[in-house]
């Protein structure tokens, strides 16, 4: 079993409906989801993305803006306890950011070009950087954060906003022609936006995608469990029969798997 986490920074559940999203359409009509999938606050990047990897809030974690600082209580995060499992985890991101969601030591292989803002290119490279390796690494994470910049450049559900998610759905097309037949895919978000902006407790900025595909899952299902943000490590954790650390808060998404 392998686990490669897609996230598609930004981007909305009901922009799946209004954009042309094949591969997001069939990942949920062969897969496990939910488009009511709840954000942390500040439904901020680098706040969302360090609850990802560690499965405790902001208010936990103590990172609420953009700017990392050092945990005043750390905690293990996923790459830290699949480390210890002697597992391989590779980062393939396009925001630089991102650079401290584990700690030294962790990771395998890493990728990062910081062309997040770069509508044309950004996540191509990205793409193109972790298909030759998908299939040698236990837990891939592929960042791709165009759609969040088309968002604040031009507005969220803008025709731009909708064409850059258009584009992420044929970067995820390329990873899902070539998954690994041993691999379940998670695809989420972060958070929303509305306007230009995200961060606030609106439910255009809190709710998110939450898609799982592939080895060991369901098939057409919809999830109807409340999922959060926090529950993607335990879920990965449990595909790649890892030990959950007693601090996380979110659980397995248990009914996604088959
Ligand atoms: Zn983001």
């Amino acid at each position: 079993m392998r686990v490669i986490l897609v996230m598609i920074d930004g981007l909305r559940p009901d922009a799946i409906a209004r954009a042309n999203t094949p591969t997001l359409h069939h990942i949920i009509a062969n897969g496990a989801h939910t488009l009511n999938a709840r954000s942390v606050m500040p439904s901020v990047t680098l706040p969302c993305h360090t609850s990802i990897f560690h499965s405790v809030p902001p208010e936990r974690h103590g990172i609420t803006t953009n700017l990392w600082t050092p945990m005043a209580r750390p905690l293990p995060g996923l790459i830290e306890v699949a480390k210890d499992a002697d597992k391989r985890c590779a980062f393939f991101t396009n925001w630089e950011e991102l650079r401290d969601l584990n700690r030294p030591g962790g990771l395998f292989m890493s990728f990062m070009i910081n062309e997040s803002y770069n509508l044309d290119d950004g996540d191509r490279l990205v793409t193109d950087a972790a298909l030759p390796h998908l299939g040698a690494m236990d837990f891939s994470f592929v960042y791709l954060g165009t759609v969040d910049s088309a968002g604040h450049f031009y507005g969220w559900m803008s025709d731009e906003y909708l064409r850059q998610v258009e584009r992420a759905d044929a970067e995820l097309g390329r990873i899902v022609a070539a998954l690994p037949s041993d691999a379940a895919l998670i695809v989420q978000a972060d958070h929303g936006g509305h306007d230009r902006f995200h961060g606030t407790d609106m439910p255009e900025d809190m709710t998110i995608p939450w898609l799982i595909y592939g080895n060991g899952i369901r098939k057409g299902h919809a999830i109807q469990r409340a999922v959060s943000l926090l529950d993607t490590a335990p879920t990965v954790a449990k595909l790649l029969d890892l030990k959950t650390p007693r601090e996380w808060e979110g659980a397995s998404v248990d009914e996604a798997l088959a």
